[in-house]
């Protein structure tokens, strides 16, 4: 198995090491991933709380990837991805993958059951899904 470097996240984690820059890194890397699963959670609240303005929009004239987009999203999780230091992933395609995996489209993929269930439910239950999401995602 390839050793990792000092300061490394994965030095960190594969090779136990705590020296000071590893303990760092992993500090950085934790705080990133907390992060991410805080947004997405965020996002989805909001996301469920306004699902009917939000399906409205995306059932409308415009194509489903411009529905809700927002920018934002993406360049947010892109920036805490690279935090994290997951090696040699391609971050720009799963900023992308991550951010349609929890903007509009999510609600388009939604069944009408899952759309029935009070949101407060529909939210846990989405949260959960996006944080075991990030968790397989990005691990170290
Ligand atoms: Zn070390």
């Amino acid at each position: 198995m390839k050793e990792h470097e000092h300061g490394t996240n994965q030095r960190y984690n594969l090779g136990c090491c705590r020296c000071t820059p590893c303990r760092h890194a992993h500090a950085v890397y934790s705080a990133a991933r907390r992060r991410l699963i805080a947004y997405g959670r965020a996002r989805i609240d909001f996301l469920i709380g306004h699902r009917d303005i939000a399906r409205a929009a995306l059932d409308g004239s415009q194509p489903v990837p411009a529905g809700s987009q927002t920018p934002m999203s993406r360049a947010h999780i892109r920036f805490l991805l690279g935090q994290m230091s997951l090696g040699a992933a391609d971050l720009d395609v799963l900023a992308t993958q991550l951010t349609a995996a929890l903007d509009g489209p999510l609600l388009l993929y939604l069944s009408s059951a899952i759309l029935t269930e009070a949101a407060p439910q529909v939210s846990e239950r989405l949260g959960r899904g996006w944080e075991d999401l990030v968790q397989r995602v990005c691990r170290p």
